[in-house]
């Protein structure tokens, strides 16, 4: 099984958690309770802060478990422009970094179909699990980083696939818990990524954009990690309208694995949530659009959460695979299980990239 992840925010948990992504999960849990027992940490002549939760993301975990292809983030945290954008080319040039490394099973980034199709290709043919390649598909969640539409043709030059404009709001459209729709600029940018061919996202759209995105966006679309509004009362999801409009455009839509996103309310003192969490949203999508063909996974493991606040049985994102056997057990057939964990966005990515 070839598993993908829409979401994983790795770069800038590398870059401002010490969390490097070729360490496995043994070692850097390891070094994260080594720096919590000493304090601050300082490392490269850079003191960078620990996370408290349990990190679950390793290129070992992402080989051994399967996952084939990750939207790897650039995500930059809401500060002046120069400092996002600087993050912003921080997080895309760590990538291409990653990349360059000369390692057969090492990060490969997915610019083109033909990367895609030797991705998948490769990943089947490798002798044994850790030498599978992992693609990179970079995904910017909030378009903050882009000073200008015009500067979009630079970042797809360097990779950049994917967009979702927004997260809290931003200056292009209104976000999580900022209600509004697209603002001049805003239309702008989604003008240019029409032109450019790039991959809309609208994870994190406040409604307004949502319907004006529908409506206006010409080019490919998905929503990378959103789980459904019937179960969670708030503007990170999407109403049974949305879902229906959305997958009528050929959206896939990424499950969130996070237990608050998941179950209303949710607090730890709860205690575990089960893999039944998980599958009635993705039902609820199925029932919605009457087939499997518009749901995938999109973890969003380590995106500011551990696995204390996961469902189980996934301790780290190498146990991805075991919702397979949640969707067997809800009557999804084999063809739609392979789609959920990973064929669904691949038919989209096949279709989008050039
Ligand atoms: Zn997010």
């Amino acid at each position: 099984m070839f598993i993908v992840d829409a979401h994983e925010d790795i770069a800038y948990n590398a870059l401002h958690h010490d969390r490097d992504v070729r360490r496995s999960i043994v070692e850097q849990r390891a070094r994260e309770a080594a720096a919590a027992h000493a304090g601050a940490d300082s490392s490269g002549g850079q003191t960078l802060s620990h996370m408290s939760d349990t990190v679950m993301i390793g290129l070992p975990e992402h080989r051994r478990g399967g996952i084939g292809l990750v939207c790897s983030t650039i995500f930059c945290m809401p500060e002046e422009q120069e400092a996002m954008t600087t993050d912003g080319w921080a997080q895309m040039r760590y990538y291409q970094a990653l990349a360059a490394e000369p390692d057969d099973a090492g990060v490969r980034l997915i610019g083109s179909r033909a990367d895609l199709d030797a991705l998948i290709r490769d990943h089947a043919a490798a002798p044994s699990p850790d030498k599978r390649p992992v693609g990179f598909l970079p995904l910017m969640e909030s378009a903050d980083p882009i000073r200008d539409p015009a500067d979009l043709e630079q970042w797809y030059a360097a990779g950049l696939r994917i967009i979702g404009p927004t997260w809290r709001g931003s200056r292009y459209c209104g976000g999580t818990g900022h209600p509004g729709g697209f603002t001049d600029i805003g239309f702008a940018l989604l003008a240019e990524m029409e032109r450019l061919g790039m991959i809309l996202d609208l994870s994190h759209m406040a409604d307004d954009a949502v319907w004006q995105a529908l409506e206006r966006y010409g080019g490919p679309i998905i929503a990378s990690h959103t789980n459904s509004r019937i179960y969670l009362p708030t503007d990170r999801h999407f109403t049974d309208d949305q879902i229906r409009a959305a997958t009528a455009r050929g959206v896939v839509i990424g499950v969130v694995l996070h237990n608050g996103f998941l179950v209303a309310g949710w607090k730890p003192e709860q205690g575990p949530v089960g893999l039944d969490a998980v599958l009635r949203h993705l039902d609820h999508v199925r029932e919605l659009t009457g087939d499997a063909l518009h749901s995938g996974i999109g973890s969003d493991f380590d995106g500011g959460a551990g696995s204390e606040s996961t469902p189980q049985p996934f301790d780290t994102v190498a146990d991805l695979a075991a919702l397979a056997d949640g969707l067997r057990a809800h009557d999804y057939s084999d063809d739609d299980i392979a789609g959920v964990m990973g064929g669904n966005f691949l038919r989209v990515f096949g279709q989008a990239l050039p």
